[in-house]
């Protein structure tokens, strides 16, 4: 068989592209023919390896995800049969389990889609180069990622890729203590949220080799990029950690990689958002205002603070409704949530949890201060002119929570509070008794 392989010397290399989406095939099988080798193709990992069992190319590029048979398959049949031939992997995205595999298969590259051309051809030209050692295959898969990994023993780095000496801004290695630079630069999300929270393991410096010591924990861990304090600041980048262990001869290495999902956060954060937010007046909606009084309630009731809610809920809006339209009422509501931000404190959270009923939980605000706020609403709604709607007025109940009730309960009380500031006439604050104690 040996024999019927080509010179490559005489001929030019031949490399064998499998590739499943014609268009990328034809684009590399170009780029590869026009830096001078032969180049045949194929469009599944099965013909590959009957097309490699045919012509023994001296280079197989290969795509990870194939129908039949997938690109790592098929680097596992050549490896069977061959340690001489090239093989290097293109891929979508790039995981632990996909590196870890290449490494075990002795890949000799690996590249991420889209592949430009000039990558491509360096690739391959660095493959007919290399000696098979496993560090420096290893470095090579590495390098040709686009996230950040390292290798370590646990106590220092030994091997930190191209994309991670750039974001530490570092050329080498050599004379840095990668693990630590790595560990200032970057902070757990949990401990760079609550900067005084008590987490001496999350807010060390050394939290890496922790990590790596527990053997990565259950969970990928969320990392954010540390405030550099220079102007201008750059945006904060989010990663997801991830530990694996890579076996290899003669030492137990354990790899570590970031790999930046600084906009999938984003998206996800911007989704989160939008689904906690009464769309109409920009306030939180019912499902906020639950998270929160049940965080809230937690709070009070272990470091035992005070905590009030003002439910209001305006008068004869559905006459106010009939007589100018729904889109004059629309506009009150908006106006209202705008009288209500202007008149809380930060830290109170505002909500509209009904069609015409609005929340204000009020944390460390006691009943005294609570009926204040309510009373000042109340007065502020009464005197404010609203345009075509001319005058409106809203009944208010207030309550203080009770550790011993629900959030459920405690709603409930400022709820039937309201509803007798409603049946005293309207326009009026009435405050909840506490709650019957069984
Ligand atoms: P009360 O003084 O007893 O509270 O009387 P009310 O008319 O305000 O209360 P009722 O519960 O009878 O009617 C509430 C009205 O609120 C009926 C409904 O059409 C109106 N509504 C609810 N959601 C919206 C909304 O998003 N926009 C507008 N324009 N109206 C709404
Ligand atoms: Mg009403
Ligand atoms: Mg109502």
């Amino acid at each position: 068989m040996e024999m019927n392989k080509p010179g490559p010397e005489k001929d030019g290399i031949l490399v064998l592209v499998a590739e499943d989406d014609a268009i990328i095939r034809e684009q590399m099988a170009m780029t590869l023919r026009r830096a001078g080798m032969r180049v045949i193709t194929a469009v599944d990992g099965h013909e590959a390896f009957e097309t490699y069992l045919r012509s023994f190319p001296d280079l197989v590029v290969s795509d990870i995800r194939m129908p039949r048979m997938d690109g790592l398959e098929l680097a596992r049949r050549i490896r069977e049969m061959s340690n001489d031939v090239c093989i290097i992997l293109v891929s979508a995205y790039s995981d632990n389990e996909t590196l870890f595999a290449s490494i075990n298969l002795r890949v000799d590259g690996f590249a991420r889609k889209p592949v430009l051309p000039d990558e491509l051809v360096s690739l391959t030209r660095r493959c007919n180069l290399h000696g098979r050692g496993e560090r420096s295959l290893l470095s090579k898969v590495m390098d040709h990622n686009p996230d950040m990994f390292l290798t370590t023993d646990g106590e220092r780095a030994l091997y930190v890729n191209q994309p991670l000496m750039r974001f530490l801004g570092i050329a080498s290695i050599e004379g840095h203590d990668a693990l630590h630079m790595l560990g200032t630069r970057i902070t757990p999300a949990h401990a760079a949220k609550h900067p005084d929270s008590p987490q001496p393991h999350a807010a060390s410096v050394s939290w890496i080799a922790d990590l790596v010591r527990q053997g990565g924990g259950a969970d990928p861990l969320l990392a954010v990029s540390t405030p550099t304090g220079r102007e201008p600041e750059p945006p904060q980048r989010t990663f997801l950690v991830r530990v694996g262990r890579l076996p290899l001869e003669d030492t137990v290495f354990s790899i570590v990689s970031f790999a930046d999902v600084t906009r999938i956060q984003e998206e996800r954060d911007f989704y989160l958002e939008l689904a906690l937010k009464d769309s109409l007046t920009g306030l939180g909606n019912r499902r906020r205002l639950m998270d929160e009084l049940a965080k809230e309630a937690v709070r009070a009731g272990r470091y035992a603070k005070d905590l009030s809610i003002i439910i209001l809920d305006i008068d004869d809006f559905k006459v106010l409704n009939d007589t100018h339209g729904h889109q004059v009422g629309d506009h009150v509501l908006c106006e209202i949530a705008r009288i209500m931000e202007e008149n809380v404190r930060q830290v109170d959270l505002l909500a509209r949890h009904g069609g015409e009923e609005f929340c204000c939980l009020a944390p460390e605000t006691g009943l005294e201060g609570a009926q204040e706020m309510a009373e000042k609403l109340r007065r502020r709604i009464a005197l404010h002119d609203f345009d075509v709607a001319g005058r409106v007025t809203a009944s208010f109940g207030v309550a203080l929570f009770d550790p011993s009730e629900t959030p459920e309960q405690f709603m409930a009380r400022a709820d039937k509070a309201l509803y007798q500031a409603k049946r005293q006439g309207k326009n009026q604050v009435c405050v909840a008794d506490a709650p019957e104690t069984a």
